[in-house]
């Protein structure tokens, strides 16, 4: 008989079924349950179904495979051996748990049942258990409450609506003047059980099912059901998690922390997430069901503070830290509770950290030796170092704001960086202000999932409830947003749309008006306040901080200096102006790869030459024009060769339309026309006559120097002069000359020869040689099937990837807003492509440009200069097809360094692989 296949793995007692490699089958909680049992750590026994029976399901119409129930009620049976229970025994009941578990953490966004299993009978089977009858039925009405939602679907139907069990739940408080859910006596417990039961049967038609295995299969199925709820499947659009991965099911065996007073959950991190120091970090709660903790209703408490009240089981946590942090190597994030003085372990992953943490804790680890230099490259996004190189408030500004009394509340610090925005009190709203292009701060009382395209939209999140742990918090982290969370002073009017402060009576603030949070200390602030630089920038760019003083500074030097170690990739920056050139050099750029000279043509009062020399009616008024331009584009050159100290600058011939330099408004014209002293129809005429249908593929880049060759003629004795200039100077230079747009070799031709008489002229007349180069971007698919003729001119290729991107697929770069978005909300492209680039189609073709160039110029210099040239997952492609360089806008270099980084670790671990592959196929082989 075939060995049937497995779908539920097993775990408990000392050893698992699973691991935790198996994170695509088991799912992330899964996997760490089973290697926190095989590791030694007391975990609940349990069993995961795999996320192939969840594939499975959605494959054959919500059914699952025939094998699976006799596997589930195998794996309940050593379940219950372990734990000593019997699911469904009315003398002595297991409870269990049902929670989703994907391959990567979608925290809140699936559903979750506790406490199944109970019904009348098992109910008094836990009150012999534990003596303890209130805890049985608040247990019982919990999970009354929680099945009637998630699997009965008795919910709030919008977002106004409240929820019709919370509803039950005050009445009752209300008939009898409590306050506190804790107020409730058992019989009030035992009747809310009945309100409950009937209010489902009332509002959904369904009984409450009383046999505890139809109370699980329709748990399983609700949690499967809940990977394709809205939320989930927007937050795997925002993480890019593939819908193909599905989720795995948990079944646990309950612990409870809500058994009295030696009872308590908690969760907690090996280290702190937010700042990264190597310390414990967490918070728990005496008393409480873990849910409790996370959905920010109670305030917990810090986890320094268990060792003040239950030593015993802080030590045994803090062991447990260390043992975790030994043997996966990283900072985890664990669930725990304490059932009657015992702890047991619940969960622990690869905890989320924010940017600044998560480059602290690598580069520490790395001083640990506990990881290598390469493993931390590998734990750090590319994009999160945007979180170190984010502004925070003028300190100045700040502290006037707090002398004037501004200072409103404090909250914790959950998410660093400082933010200023309008306030909004509900997620839809933040979106709509965003999309007005407003800066937006979400306040709520406390956030759930369904908030979270909200908070994406806006700049900061600020809660009046929950901790460290809340899901404001750790999702906040998650998008590297500011946060302030559980600012317990806020009244927040939701009805009105006021805020309110406790202790401030004549302070109020309602939706719209400004307010400034700080991320890094907690501080919500009234008013707008003006940010400034992060702390590497105000070492880099503005000096204004030593490097000595600046322990961020210094673990960001540490890492990019392995970075620079590593990779093979050059950096470049695109830059027009001498003081982007110079923050680009500070952020480690490499030399300019992109200078597009018509950006200088808007500076000072160049663009009165530019539209000169467009309305000139003759070459000689053309040329005219041109002589004023000439010692203007001289003077921008120059400042940039002295800048980039005699690193390569590749300086681009004009490319955009001439169209785009004169005006349209008819005042304008109105004005210009007075200015050049000609007829307003004169210049009416001419616009009219640049006017084109489709610009972007019109009467541009090389063609304009086609055309017009006095243009190119101007700029390219513009930037020898520059050079000699600044050679004359002391200066080392390295001009290279790029001609855009081009699809033929002849193009190219025409625009060379014109460039390299202007290099020949200047040098006779200054006396000297430099050496220079003339190169080509290439953006057009024809430049890159052609790129063999192409280089038997060019000395250097550059892709243009925005237009290349824009001529392969056809969209046009300013109109593909309509439609793009929802491209890639339906799945149709996985990405907008003018930001990630497409490997498939527009990669292919750089790569094919790539080597069709070098077969005819073997060391053919390549790089990038498109947007993709800073996005990382570009940047490493980019790398392993073999490109000499990516050029980024400055800001971007450091993310495009780390990734240059990155992809020569991903490669070295591919090539290990491959290596280790092929000596045991060779063993297998002399077997
Ligand atoms: C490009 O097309 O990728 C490019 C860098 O040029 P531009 O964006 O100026 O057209
Ligand atoms: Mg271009």
């Amino acid at each position: 008989m075939p060995k049937q296949q497995k779908y539920v793995y097993f775990f408990g007692g000392k050893k698992a079924d699973g691991k935790a490699e198996m994170k695509g089958l088991l799912g992330g909680k899964g996997a760490n349950l089973a290697e926190m049992v095989n590791i030694g750590l007391p975990v609940p026994a349990g069993f995961t179904i795999t996320t192939e029976v969840c594939t499975y399901f959605y494959d054959h119409n919500n059914k699952y495979p025939k094998e699976l129930s006799a596997q589930v009620k195998t794996a309940l049976q050593r379940v219950e051996k372990q734990m000593g229970a019997k699911f469904g025994d009315p003398e002595n009941p297991l409870l269990v748990s049902v929670r989703s578990g994907a391959r990567a953490s979608m925290p809140g966004m699936m559903d979750t049942i506790l406490n199944l299993g109970l019904n009348d009978q098992t109910v008094e089977g836990i009150i012999k258990k534990t003596n303890n009858p209130r805890f049985a039925y608040d247990s019982y009405r919990r999970f009354v409450q929680m099945y009637g939602d998630v699997v009965l679907g008795l919910k709030p139907q919008d977002k106004k609506a409240e929820d019709p069990f919370e509803v039950i739940l005050e009445r009752k408080k209300d008939q009898h003047g409590f306050k506190l859910d804790t107020e409730l006596s058992t019989e009030h417990l035992m009747e809310l059980v009945e309100e409950f039961k009937a209010a489902i049967k009332k509002e959904t038609g369904h009984d409450f099912p009383t046999d505890p295995m139809e109370q699980l299969w329709g748990a399983i199925g609700a949690v499967f059901g809940s990977w394709m709820n809205d939320r989930a499947i927007v937050y795997r659009r925002l993480n890019n998690i593939p819908a193909a991965w599905g989720t795995a099911v948990n079944v646990q065996s309950m612990v409870f922390g809500n058994m009295g007073e030696d009872s308590g959950t908690g969760v907690a991190f090996t280290r702190d997430p937010a700042a990264g120091e190597n310390v414990f970090y967490g918070e728990y709660l005496f008393n409480a069901q873990g849910e409790d903790v996370v959905a920010g209703t109670r305030t917990p408490l810090p986890i320094a503070k268990l060792k003040e009240d239950d030593l015993k089981i802080y030590r045994q946590l803090d062991d447990i830290r260390k043992t975790l942090e030994t043997h996966y190597k990283d900072m985890m994030d664990i669930e725990f509770t304490i059932q009657q003085g015992t702890l047991w372990m619940l969960q622990c992953r690869v905890g989320k950290r924010t940017g600044f943490a998560a480059i602290k804790m690598a580069v520490d680890m790395v001083k640990e030796k506990l990881i290598s230099r390469e493993e931390a490259i590998l734990r750090i996004e590319p994009n999160q170092l945007n979180q170190l190189l984010r502004p925070i408030f003028d300190l100045n500004e700040k502290r006037k704001a707090i002398d004037e009394g501004k200072l409103i509340a404090k909250g914790l610090n959950a998410g660093p960086g400082a933010a200023s925005g309008r306030i909004a009190l509900n997620a839809q709203d933040a979106e709509d202000m965003a999309a007005r292009g407003e800066s937006v701060i979400l306040v709520r009382i406390e956030t759930s999932p369904e908030d979270i395209k909200g908070m994406n939209a806006s700049e900061g999140i600020l809660t009046a409830r929950g901790g460290m742990t809340s899901h404001a918090a750790l999702v906040a982290r998650q998008m590297g947003k500011v946060c302030v969370a559980g600012c317990g002073s806020l009244r927040i009017n939701y009805k009105d749309g006021t805020i309110g402060v406790e202790g401030k009576e004549n302070l109020h603030l309602k939706e719209g008006d400004f307010i400034s949070i700080d991320g890094t200390t907690g501080e919500v602030i009234a008013g707008k306040l003006e940010t400034r630089p992060s702390e590497v920038l105000q070492v880099l760019l503005t000096k204004t901080l030593d490097a000595q003083d600046s322990p961020v500074y210094q673990t960001y030097a540490s890492l990019m200096k392995w970075a620079d170690n590593l990779r093979r990739l050059n950096i470049r920056t695109n830059a027009d102006q001498p003081d982007q050139a110079a923050n680009a050099v500070a952020f480690g750029a490499e030399g300019i790869g992109l200078c597009r000279t018509e950006h200088m043509f808007f500076g000072g009062d160049r663009i009165m030459s530019v539209r000169k020399m467009i309305v000139a009616e003759t070459t000689d008024e053309r040329k005219s024009a041109l002589n004023e331009l000439l010692p203007l584009q001289r003077e921008d050159f120059f400042g940039i060769f002295k800048e980039m100290k005699g690193l390569p600058v590749t300086i681009r011939t004009l490319d955009p339309p001439l169209h785009e330099f004169l005006p349209h408004e008819e005042k304008e014209i109105r004005e210009l026309a007075d200015q050049l002293n000609i007829s307003i129809e004169k210049l009416t005429r001419k616009i009219h006559s640049l006017a084109e249908f489709n610009p972007m593929l019109g009467f541009r880049g090389c063609r304009l120097g086609v055309v017009f060759p006095e243009i190119t003629e101007m700029q390219a004795r513009a930037i020898f002069e520059a050079a000699y200039d600044a050679v004359e100077q002391g200066y080392k230079v390295k001009p290279e000359i790029m001609i855009p747009l081009v699809g033929d070799l002849n193009e190219f031709r025409l625009q060379e020869k014109i460039v390299r008489k202007a290099a020949d002229d200047v040098a006779k007349e200054r006396g000297k040689k430099i050496s220079y180069l003339v190169g080509t971007m290439i953006e057009l698919p024809r430049a890159c099937v052609t790129a063999d003729e192409i280089a038997q001119g060019a000395e250097f290729f550059s892709f243009g990837t925005n237009d290349l991107t824009q001529t392969t697929f056809g969209f046009s770069r300013d109109d593909a807003g309509k439609f793009l978005p929802l491209y890639v909300q339906n799945e149709i492209l996985p990405n907008d492509p003018f930001e990630v680039l497409d490997l498939n189609g527009v990669g292919q073709l750089v790569k094919m440009g790539t080597e069709k160039g070098r077969s005819t110029r073997e060391n053919l210099k390549v790089g990038i200069c498109g947007e993709h040239g800073g996005e990382p997952g570009s940047v490493e492609f980019c790398h392993r097809i073999g490109l000499n360089y990516v050029s980024c806008s400055p800001f971007r270099v450091p993310i495009a360094r780390l990734a240059a980084a990155r992809a020569v670790v991903h490669e070295m671990s591919h090539k290990s692989k491959k290596s280790s592959r092929s000596k045991k196929s060779t063993t297998k082989k002399k077997k």
